[in-house]
């Protein structure tokens, strides 16, 4: 594998996954948030900046087939835009368009490619009737990753060297995420900077962290979170843990939740989750108080109570003040600070105040000289609500990247590039 900074790209035509998977407006379908298109501008400065040329590849959406409202065209002049130059468009990945203006690609020259995954190949997941039988199934998926591989090895032929530079899909064994590595020599595939800065970030939190380590983890189920937070045992200091997974750990204790988010298929597993805190060191941080309200809605009445005295019949949607202010005296002392999942319901202005107050904290405790990750759809929103990604140490691109990452797993998309 290369590293992108040390490649002279000059001459060099290089393919390059990159995550526009951007939201767009249902109306307009102007894109609404450029995140994930700045997020790619490094990586396609360096290619252009050394005199070389390149195509890029990207998803958007689930499409099922060919779809008009999943086309990359309106990511093109937001690109053009942060680019300063044109950008050519290809209306389809595969067909002859793509084929001729790859070839016909000069030094300079940017092409990106219509979405990837107008091709069910793509992801290699048959769409089937519900009657299908598992023959049926076993063999529609067997032809499929045939396809897949075919379809690789085309993208494959459009350029020199690989770079896969989109972390948010790095999960993900598809065509373009994964499957293309193979069709290039170890010397002529890498990164891009973005998925560089990515594992950097990860790597300083799960393998060099200077503690105290404190991890908190939120959202709405302890299930989603399970394998991180055991990861997480294994590495932190200190786990606070908020958000609606709380309640379950809660009423394994022997706690009163009312009607608060549980799953009681979890409460040994919060139990003993608990214990391994206990046996590693850990020091395992729950909510004190609870913000409670009658209804599920922002117009609810409200009322704070222990965590463990939540009223019959009421919902507990946001840590209240006790916890906000343990959490925080916690995160303040810390010098890494890992944040998955808020802390409430935070998209309802009476339930966002713990998650606000904790964002808060972060960002305190990052300009005393904490090094801070930010990740997951909802922590990262909660960042930018309150206007603070750059007073934390880095705000990852990749939710269930990221997830999949620290838990321990294998990515597709990084190990092929990487591979012997
Ligand atoms: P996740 O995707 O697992 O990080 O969960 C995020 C979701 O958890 C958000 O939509 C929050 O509204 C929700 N959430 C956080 N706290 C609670 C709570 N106390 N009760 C119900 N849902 C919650």
């Amino acid at each position: 594998m290369k590293m992108i900074q040390d490649f002279n790209f000059k001459g060099v035509k290089a393919i390059v996954r990159v995550d526009f998977n951007v939201p767009l407006d249902k109306e307009t379908l102007e894109v609404t948030d450029d995140t994930r298109i700045r997020g790619a501008l490094p990586t396609i400065n360096k290619i252009v900046g050394d005199g070389g040329s390149l195509i890029l590849m990207s998803h958007l959406g689930r499409p099922k087939g060919r779809m008009e409202k999943y086309s990359l065209k309106p990511v093109l002049p937001v690109l053009e835009k942060h680019l300063g130059k044109k950008v050519l468009f290809a209306d389809d990945c595969l067909g002859e368009s793509a084929v001729s203006m790859s070839a016909a690609l000069k030094p300079g020259e940017i092409l990106l490619l219509e979405n990837v995954r107008f091709y069910p190949e793509e992801e290699g997941k048959p769409v089937l009737p519900d009657t299908a039988t598992d023959e049926e199934k076993k063999a529609a998926k067997a032809e499929l990753k045939e396809k897949q591989k075919e379809m690789a090895k085309k993208l494959a032929t459009y350029a020199d060297v690989y770079v896969n530079d989109a972390f948010g899909t790095a999960h993900r064994a598809h065509g373009s995420t994964a499957v293309i590595a193979d069709y290039f020599p170890v010397d002529k595939r890498m990164f891009g900077f973005l998925i560089n800065s990515e594992l950097a970030a990860m790597d300083k939190v799960m393998n060099n962290a200077q503690r105290p380590f404190t991890a908190i983890m939120g959202g709405a189920k302890v299930s989603d979170k399970i394998m991180l937070i055991e990861n997480l045992l294994n590495r932190v200091d200190n786990l606070i843990i908020g958000g609606g997974m709380t309640y379950t750990f809660i009423k394994a204790r022997g706690g009163n939740i009312g009607k608060s988010l549980c799953e009681d298929d979890k409460l040994d597993l919060a139990l003993k989750i608990i214990e391994k805190a206990k046996e590693k060191g850990v020091s395992l941080l729950l909510p004190v108080d609870s913000l409670n309200a009658d209804k599920f809605d922002n117009d609810a009445d409200t009322s704070v109570s222990d965590v463990d005295a939540v009223p019959e019949g009421w919902l507990g949607l946001d840590i209240a003040e006790k916890s906000i202010k343990e959490f925080s005296d916690v995160i303040m002392k810390s010098k890494t600070i890992l944040w998955n999942g808020p802390m409430g319901v935070f998209e309802m202005e009476k339930f966002s105040k713990g998650t606000t107050a904790i964002a808060k904290a972060i960002a305190e405790a990052t300009s005393k000289g904490a090094f801070s990750l930010i990740g997951g759809g909802d922590s990262v929103a909660a960042i930018n609500k309150n206007k603070l990604a750059d007073k934390v140490s880095y705000v990852s691109t990749g939710g269930g990247a990221m997830l999949e990452y620290m838990e321990g797993k294998k990515l597709p998309g990084i190990e092929a590039v990487r591979g012997e």
